[in-house]
Formats: structure tokens, sequence, C-alpha cells
């Protein structure tokens, strides 16, 4: 089950909306499981990894995925090489990641990217790589042509995920 806890004011159609969207991309249950407040002393941009840690946990099963979602722009990452915008972080093969719909004003607007970015980030919780694949949700996310794709998998991408689905359920 793929829970999504939203850190800001979301609208609830879009919100329905978007769960179906994760459920058509991995076939497992995926629903709005409430709002979480970030705890005093966090400010934009935020720090993803420190909300991960922080925030309050949800009631999730052991093989529950946990999808944060913000309107807050979250802050840029340190890599070898230089700092990288993001719009999302997850820990690979664990059980929680963090998106941010910041800049566009609601779900809606930016609708294609914002689930793309939800479906790379919890591919990564599935322990799904990098795709090669520009038409992939799993094609990195800071390449220009990302935010303009489907949010999809290609056959490949789908099929890892749905056996890693079925892996952790038995
Ligand atoms: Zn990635
Ligand atoms: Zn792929």
């Amino acid at each position: 089950m793929i829970r999504v806890v939203t850190l800001d004011e979301y609208d609830d159609k879009q919100l329905a909306k978007f769960s179906r969207t994760l459920y058509t991309a991995f076939g497992v249950g995926s629903e709005h499981s409430g709002s979480a407040e970030l705890p005093a002393g966090f400010s934009e941009p935020l720090d993803s990894e420190k909300v991960l840690d922080q925030v309050k946990a949800v009631r999730a099963y052991k093989d529950d995925k946990v999808l944060y979602l913000t309107s807050r722009k979250l802050k840029e990452r340190e890599l070898p090489s230089g700092k990288a915008p993001t719009n999302g972080f997850s820990r690979f093969g664990k059980d929680k990641a963090i998106i941010s719909s910041n800049p566009y004003k609601d779900l809606e607007t930016g609708y294609k990217h914002v689930a793309r970015l939800a479906l790379h980030q919890l591919g990564h919780l599935w322990e799904l790589h990098h795709c090669l694949d520009p038409r992939c949700s799993m094609y990195p996310p800071w390449t220009p042509s990302f935010a303009g794709g489907e949010p999809t998998f290609c056959t490949f991408c789908r099929e890892k995920s749905e056996q890693k689905i079925r892996l952790a359920k038995s």
C-alpha cells in the first residue's frame, strides 16, 4: 500500500486522482492517509533527509511505502558533481520518500511532472535504479526532458517493480 501524507494543503479531488495514478503505475493500493505537520524549526527550503527523520510517523504496515507531499521547496543536494536542484528524495529500498510540487500552484497545474516525481521516488523505494529510457519515470529527474513525460514506467521498470512488490508480500 502506498500512503500519501500531505505536509501542506491540497485539493481532495486532485489527491484522489494522484492516488489513482500511483495505483495504475504500481498495481498496489494507494490512498491519501492524512496530513502531518512539520516539527518546529523547519524553514524553506526544507531539508529532505531531516523531514523524513523527524516528521510524525503515520500508521503503516510492514510493506507500506509512505510518500510525503509538500508545496514547499526542497533544499538543493550536494553531489560530488556539484549542487543539484531537487524535487524529491528517497532512501533506496526503504519505506519513506518526499516530493515537492513547487513551483506549481497546485497538483493539477504540474500534474504530470509531480506524478512522475512520485513514481520516480517510490520506484527507488522498490529498488528501481535510474533508467536510460527518456519516456520512463526512472529517467534521471534533473534532465530537461523529465518534466514533460508521462507518469509511467517502461516495460522493464514496470516488471521489476511488480517483482519487488510481489517479493515484499511473500
Ligand atoms: Zn532518482
Ligand atoms: Zn525504465
